[in-house]
């Protein structure tokens, strides 16, 4: 009999480890109550699918993640992932800032191993809680060869998505992520994974290009196996500040208190392909004269940032693509730990 892969579970709190006091709640439970072990042991039959062995490294809400956190998770999980018997990490986190943590993590780790990120919607004491089906799947999927250099994962609801391209759509319903500007990475049907070889690959002028692979392998803009930031001497990110665009929102206000507050870095979420408000891009060029790079970001759900010339050669602006202002914001951070020069930092987003 072939031998059971060995998943490592870190467990961080969130509504999978939540609970309510009635059975019908879905809002109002408490986040982040029930310890890893506790998890292990409401899953039927996952000690069938792996051996399985795991920690507490905090135990919140995920609206509460900070990144000093996020700097001790890269940390573990590049420990256990350097070890012989571990063949794939799961991350039990809160939904709300699920694409953030495994966006982070796909920037900052170097591993062929799966790092798979699974939650919940509903508490783990509500009826027809989704938790324990979700955490099934994720284990699933870590423990799975054809999960081997594809990234960061999350797993929810029988959806694998990639951390690039995934942000959390509902904040309601159990379908609650979904992959912007392309299909999932995979669905999960009883035992069976099934990849749909869709990717997106960047072209080298920065335009993004459909890239359907036969081999099923998943391109990312950022190789699962290619380190591109080094975490673990960090001892926190620098900080880089998000304002968002809205009828009204030009007089700066927020640009100025970031400013002040020792932003190293803005992202501004424009209300479309970066259009920004004539008041206020002068108060971000000035932000760039003075060395705070500033990324042009979306709060549209889809598309691709791609800036007039103007822009970029007169402004100084960095285009964000396809990101969106949260995961903007992660990228800006972690290139400004290696330059903070505009074409540099450029380049990384392209
Ligand atoms: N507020 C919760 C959290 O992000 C929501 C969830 O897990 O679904 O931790």
């Amino acid at each position: 009999m072939a031998q059971k892969p060995n998943i490592y579970i870190i467990a961080t709190g969130g509504t999978i480890a939540g609970q309510a006091d009635s059975a019908s709640a879905t809002v109002g439970y408490r986040a982040g109550e029930l310890t890893v072990e506790q998890l292990m042991a409401s899953v039927p039959g996952l000690d069938k699918l792996a051996n399985l062995s795991g920690e507490q490294l905090c135990n919140i809400d995920s609206k509460d993640m900070q990144e000093d956190i996020w700097l001790q998770l890269a940390r573990h999980v590049v420990k256990e992932a350097a070890r012989n018997n571990v063949d794939g990490i799961v991350i039990t986190h809160g939904t709300d800032t699920m694409e953030e943590t495994a966006w982070f993590l796909q920037l900052a780790l170097q591993t062929e191993k799966p790092v798979v990120l699974t939650g919940a919607m509903r508490p783990a004491t509500a009826i027809s809680a989704d938790g324990p089906m979700n955490l099934w799947q994720a284990v699933r999927v870590a423990a799975d060869p054809g999960a081997q250099g594809r990234g960061v994962l999350v797993v929810m609801n029988g959806q694998i998505d990639a951390a690039e391209k995934v942000t959390k759509a509902s904040a309601n319903t159990l379908q609650a992520f979904r992959s912007i500007g392309s299909g999932p990475a995979g669905v999960i049907v009883n035992e069976k994974i099934f990849w749909q070889n869709y990717s997106v690959a960047q072209t080298e002028c920065g335009n993004t290009c459909s890239d359907s692979e036969p081999t099923g392998n998943v391109k990312h803009a950022f190789s699962a196996t290619k380190l591109y930031f080094p975490t673990e001497n960090l001892t926190r990110l620098p900080k880089v500040r998000i304002i968002y665009g809205y009828v009204g929102g030009d007089d700066a206000l927020f640009v100025k208190a970031a400013l002040q507050d020792g932003a190293k870095g803005l992202v501004y979420a424009a209300c479309g392909n970066g259009s920004v408000p004539e008041k206020l891009a002068s108060v971000l060029q000035e932000a760039v004269v003075s060395g705070v790079p500033v990324v042009i970001a979306t709060r549209c759900s889809g598309g691709i940032v791609v800036l007039p010339k103007e822009m970029t050669e007169k402004n100084g602006f960095i285009a964000g693509g396809s990101l969106n202002p949260q995961k903007a914001k992660i990228l800006l951070q972690l290139t400004l730990t290696k330059t903070n020069e505009v074409k540099a930092i450029q380049a990384f987003f392209h």
